[in-house]
This record gives C-alpha cells, structure tokens and sequence, in this order.
C-alpha cells in the first residue's frame, strides 16, 4: 500500500463541467486525485500518469472519466480518506487504463 500524501494526492472541486482544480476543503471536494501506485513503483512520479475517483454527491458530470463508479468520501482529507463504492460494495474497485486496480483506506491507496 502507498500513502495517498505519497502519491501527490489532492482533493479537487469543479470548476467547469469537465475542469476541476484542487481545494483544500474535505466538505467542497468533488473527488480526489492522486498519481497512480503502480505507475509511480514501476517508472517514478514524473512518468506516472494520475487516477481520478469522483464523490456520489459532488458536482461531477456522469460523462466525467472514468465512467462508473462513484464514491463516498469519508475522512477530513487526503490523509484519512477511505473511498466506499456507491451503492455500498466491497468487490468494485479503482481501475485505471495501465490495469492497476485498488482501494483507497484511510488514506492508502491498496
Ligand atoms: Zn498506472
């Protein structure tokens, strides 16, 4: 497991349909970013791409990538955050163009 704070990770609130930017504030964040895990131990962060996961409440649109899952943010920031699938499940996960597929809990991505 990687520390979110590890992989850059920043919680993001919309600022347009498809553009977001970071925020501090847990309560405002429409979702979160952070640099991907497998990507960062295979090439190093400055060849890793980012992996978005989008909040069931915020402002994202549907057609937001990735498609899919949306999830519940529980925590006070990037540093606790545990991401819950929308409906509640414990076999979906994070998945990312590369393959990599996780979890976020409390505040690592697994
Ligand atoms: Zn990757």
């Amino acid at each position: 497991m990687t520390a979110l704070t590890d992989l850059n990770a920043a919680l993001v609130v919309m600022t347009g349909a498809y553009s977001f930017a970071p925020t501090s504030s847990f309560a405002a964040a429409d979702g979160v970013t952070f640099l991907c895990p497998r990507c960062v131990a295979l090439f190093g962060a400055s060849a890793s791409h980012s992996v978005a996961a989008w909040s069931s409440t915020g402002a994202a649109p549907a057609g937001l990538a990735p498609p899919g899952t949306r999830w519940r943010m529980y925590g006070t920031g990037v540093a606790d955050l545990t991401l819950v699938a929308d409906p509640p499940r414990d076999d979906v996960f994070l998945r990312s163009a590369c393959t990599w597929q996780g979890q976020v809990v409390n505040g690592s991505a697994l």
